[in-house]
């Protein structure tokens, strides 16, 4: 068979290792493929690496994106562009630039000059970046020709409630029709493209306008400055700010109705670098529909959910980081329990939707003294049956909300902590007794959101399930990919589902709890107890042809024992079980600090070797602590806690850690100690992780340094910010100790090979 791009062979050739060509031929058997993108969705090589090929081969100049001119669309139809997939660059009155993967391709030169009349001149870039590009550049149109050209879109804003009604001289910009248009068009946009958020940000030259759906940011239109700095007062305006003070994060909240369905908005400032940064978080109280059946839940594990709600005392706790969809949980349980006669109160900050009916809400006001625990002792005093608390953040919370569990209450409530088991040693951090934790706790759900395939675009799914996790799917399964289509707004997924990682207590557990077990010992008891971890849930809904593996791996945690290919090799003698993570880094931190009298021989201090014992058996023999003994590692995190981790494991691997808290230390101890390798966290107190990068790229000595840098999760616009910086590699936080030194190892091998 074919590639659908044939005439990259002969340039490729003599770069591609022939295996890897036959191995990719092979693949594509089926369905056209492109090698161009099947090389770089593999690794094999990147999209520069392939361009700078084709460009010396053929002596074509390469295409420079940022040079797109917005206004290229008005010439050039959108099918066409899609069609041949090629991005308009600049147009002049004789000539069109425009960028294609492939500059054999007559008819779409054929095409372009036809539409536009002129002379086409065709430059370089990969094929992925046209798409992206494209993207941005027609949904552009569509928003903005509707705003210019006065088409009637039907969809009708009004504002509701005016939170404030004079606001002075300087909202005079703000008022003016074309902003207030302009404003309820993006809005009425937004929520038609089913956007969580938009975010309203000014850059350089102008203000870029991006929206999040299903979880993910994209970036949909750049409005020129001069209506954008009015569109943000405007939106200022609109939920009760100040419009005046621009230098302080505010606030604020407002009320629009959109074809008559009302909409509730959350809006927050910050002051950024070009100018105030605006979110605006869209409760759409129609498209969320509160119940446990629309969480999208195998039957057996809603089983499991309902099981645990039926119980009339007690805690259960639902834990996952930001966006990790607790609220909707928490929210749709309540609904379940809601009926005649049971006293429901709730604790929240803020109140995210009004659930009526005999469901009394409380928001806290810290300014005015209304904290968790205080709401919650006065609470009790009326003697609810159930009570919601939003969040346990505090030991005074967590103690108020398990003695009322102990004592007939039932109480649900949420923690920030990756899994689980986690969360049990959470409470124990923040100065609960086990003993009493294991006599309140009935169970913990984890959580996470995935995106769910567009059912009309879903693709079979072209290249290898990925190396690291491909054995834990069928041979002959059916797996799907995303393609894109209007009804997902190119996206190629539509809405989410949660995958759950549901801890249920047993008498085992408790007595495990009580004794103030490690997190690896309850872990190993639950998964005992029929405990199943996020990967495997989410797992099974990919194989079910609900989402695909990328958004498995975006989403989830790879199974240790999967990274190193070893499917089968099962850490049994241990008791860790395959597929939980054991090596989370907080859980190590823990364990070392655990309280004496640890009854078990799994003793805390022994936690930290156990993890090295466990990655060495992943690795093959040869492969051992040799190559990395006196490579030295520059560790750059301001967390004092977890940087002592990683040094601890990591001078265990044999290498030479030094350390730096902040920016201006770690540029410091480069250039005293040349390291290596670094591992660079992004978010450092002063010159943050963006600054130390950038520095260390633009000095010719410190060039050349690999860099490993960590990210939080969820904010993918980061790691591309920091490949564009040149960062060789990325983990997000929190991450397994394996999944560190097998970067560190993956990244340095890859130097001694180049
Ligand atoms: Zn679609």
């Amino acid at each position: 068979m074919q590639f659908l791009d044939e005439w990259l062979v002969p340039t490729l050739e003599t770069v591609v290792p022939k295996e890897a060509m036959t191995a990719i031929r092979e693949a594509a058997e089926a369905t056209p493929t492109s090698l161009w993108e099947q090389l770089v969705q593999r690794r094999i090589l990147t999209d520069d690496q392939v361009l700078a090929a084709i460009s010396t081969r053929f002596r074509l100049p390469l295409a420079d994106l940022t040079m797109m001119e917005m206004k290229v669309r008005e010439s050039v139809p959108e099918g066409v562009a899609r069609k041949h997939n090629v991005l308009p660059l600049r147009i002049t009155d004789s000539t069109l630039d425009a960028a294609t993967a492939n500059p054999f391709d007559i008819d779409a030169e054929k095409m372009l000059a036809f539409a536009t009349g002129r002379e086409v001149r065709l430059l370089l870039s990969s094929p992925t970046r046209i798409r992206e590009r494209l993207e941005e550049l027609y949904r552009g149109e569509n928003l903005v020709s509707k705003l210019l050209g006065g088409l009637d879109t039907g969809a009708d804003v009004q504002q509701i409630e005016d939170t404030q009604e004079d606001v002075g001289a300087s909202a005079d910009e703000a008022s003016q029709k074309p902003i207030v248009r302009l404003v309820d068009m993006m809005l009425a946009d937004g929520v038609t493209s089913r956007a969580s958020d938009i975010h309203i940000e000014p850059i350089e030259g102008g203000v870029t306008v991006r929206y999040r759906i299903d979880g993910v940011l994209r970036q949909v239109m750049t409005v020129p400055r001069a209506a954008g700095i009015p569109l943000i007062s405007r939106i200022k305006i609109m939920s009760g700010m100040d419009i005046a003070d621009r230098l302080r994060p505010q606030d604020g909240r407002a009320r629009i109705a959109i074809n008559n369905d009302k909409v509730d908005l959350r809006v927050s400032t910050l002051p950024a670098t070009y100018g105030e940064k605006v979110v605006i978080r869209i409760l759409n109280q129609k498209s969320t529909i509160l119940s446990l059946q629309t969480l999208g839940l195998f039957p057996e594990e809603r089983a499991q959910v309902e099981r645990l709600l039926a119980f009339k005392e007690g805690i259960i706790l639902v834990t996952g980081p930001t966006g990790s969809g607790k609220t909707t949980t928490l929210y749709s349980a309540l609904r379940m329990i809601q009926s005649e006669g049971v006293n429901i109160v709730t604790i929240e900050d803020p109140v995210e939707f009004r659930l009526g009916k005999h469901i009394v809400q409380v928001q806290i006001n810290e300014k005015a003294g209304l904290t968790f625990s205080t709401a919650l002792r006065s609470i009790l005093r009326q003697d609810p049956d159930v009570v919601l608390v939003g969040e346990i953040r505090d030991g005074e919370t967590a103690q108020i909300a398990v003695q009322a569990s102990l004592t007939g209450h039932l109480v649900l409530s949420t923690l920030h902590t990756n899994d689980a088991p986690n969360s049990v040693t959470r409470l124990v951090d923040m100065g609960m007794q086990a003993y009493k934790i294991g006599a309140a706790l009935r169970g913990v759900v984890a959580q996470r959101l995935m995106r769910r395939l567009c059912l009309s675009c879903r693709v079979l799914q072209k290249g290898p399930v990925p190396e690291p996790v491909r054995s834990y799917f069928p041979a002959e399964r059916t797996l799907y990919e995303p393609k894109g289509c209007p009804d997902c707004t190119m996206t190629g997924y539509k809405g989410r589902f949660s995958i759950v990682e549901i801890l249920t207590m047993s008498p085992e557990l408790e007595r495990l709890i009580g004794q103030g077990a490690t997190v690896d010992m309850i872990a190993t008891a639950a998964r005992h107890n029929g405990m199943k971890s996020l990967f495997e849930s989410g797992l099974r809904h990919v194989i079910e042809g609900d989402s695909s593996v990328d958004e498995l791996l975006r989403v989830t945690d790879i199974p240790m024992e999967g990274r190193f290919g070893a499917s089968g090799a099962r850490p049994g003698a241990l008791g860790i079980p395959s597929l939980y993570p054991t090596g989370v880094f907080p859980t190590i931190a823990q364990a070392t600090a655990a309280p004496a009298g640890t009854p078990t021989p799994g003793a805390p201090p022994v936690d930290l070797t156990t993890a090295f014992e466990l990655l060495d058996e992943g690795l093959p023999p040869a492969a051992g602590v040799e190559h990395t003994r006196g490579v030295s590692v520059l560790l750059v995190d301001d967390e004092d806690q977890l940087r002592r981790v990683m040094k601890d494991l990591l001078e265990r691997d044999g290498y030479v850690v030094h350390e730096a808290r902040d920016g201006i230390q770690a540029l410091d101890q480069v250039d005293r100690v040349a390291p290596d390798i670094i591992v660079l966290d992004l978010n450092l107190p002063g010159l943050d992780g963006y600054a130390v990068l950038a520095q260390l790229r633009s000095r010719p000595t410190t060039q050349g340094i690999p860099v490993i840098v960590l990210t939080a999760k969820g904010d993918e616009d980061n790691e591309v910010r920091v490949f564009e910086l040149g960062a060789d590699d990325f983990l997000t936080k929190p991450f397994r100790a394996r999944a560190l030194s097998a970067r560190l190892d993956a990244v340095l091998s890859r130097r001694r090979a180049g």
